[in-house]
């Protein structure tokens, strides 16, 4: 039963992780039933897929974007968004700004940070990151809050490697605190490297295929 698994992650986790509960590709009937076990907090990938479910689903969910975000797309997601964990470039957080404003809202975000080694993952590379954060121009964004960071590790068994680049996230983090942003939030961590994520200081983790099981794009 998914609530079972469900109720056997979250007993297991710091009070100060919060679990997002990626749905990309299950249907709502799945996500009904992850919701009536308690669960709020939901991670999509893909704009229209998460629009459908917004509309279709309670009201009280926090969905959060975590997959690659297109600036021509933040419109469709403005109005509800609860935190986008994917920002990788200036250009995307300034159109978040003008869609949030539209919106009257303040959309919270998290830069996302490149630590692996591998070519295909998106992100700012932390001298990138450094640069934006210290050229003030966050601060002009009224209708954004950059909130922390997020990282995704090179998919591999060697745990080691998943450490230390997770840990360098941390490190990095952590060198900001004289920073005045409130950079606290770390996304880090998903089914299959959530533990040694928490180990190295994440407190929100992204996970997907251990409570819904297998993804089948195949259905999509
Ligand atoms: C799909 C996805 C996850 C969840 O992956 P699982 O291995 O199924 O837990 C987490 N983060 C991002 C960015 C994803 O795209």
């Amino acid at each position: 039963m998914i609530k079972d698994i469900l109720h056997k992650i979250k007993s297991s986790l710091p009070s100060s992780v919060t679990l997002v509960a990626v749905s990309k590709t299950k249907s709502k009937e799945q996500i009904t039933e992850v919701y009536e076990a308690g669960q709020k907090d939901f991670g999509e990938n893909y704009v229209q897929e998460l629009c459908d479910k917004h509309e279709q689903l309670p009201k009280d969910i926090h969905w959060h974007f975590i997959g690659h975000l297109q600036s021509n797309k933040v419109k469709f997601i403005a109005s509800f968004v609860h935190l986008i964990h994917s920002v990788d470039s200036l250009k995307l957080l300034l159109e978040i700004n003008k869609e949030a404003k539209k919106n009257k809202r303040v959309i919270n975000c998290l830069l996302q940070i490149y630590i692996s080694g591998e070519e295909t993952k998106f992100g700012f590379d932390f001298t990138e990151c450094l640069d934006l954060l210290k050229s003030g121009e966050l601060k002009q964004l009224a209708n954004v809050n950059v909130v922390g960071f997020m990282g995704m590790a090179s998919n591999t068994n060697d745990a080691n490697q998943i450490h230390k680049e997770f840990s360098s996230l941390k490190k990095f983090q952590q060198s900001l605190v004289t920073n005045k942003h409130p950079l606290n939030v770390l996304s880090f961590g998903m089914s299959g490297d959530y533990k040694i994520a928490i180990e190295e200081g994440s407190n929100m983790i992204r996970i997907g295929s251990i409570i819904f099981g297998e993804r089948d794009y195949s259905k999509k």
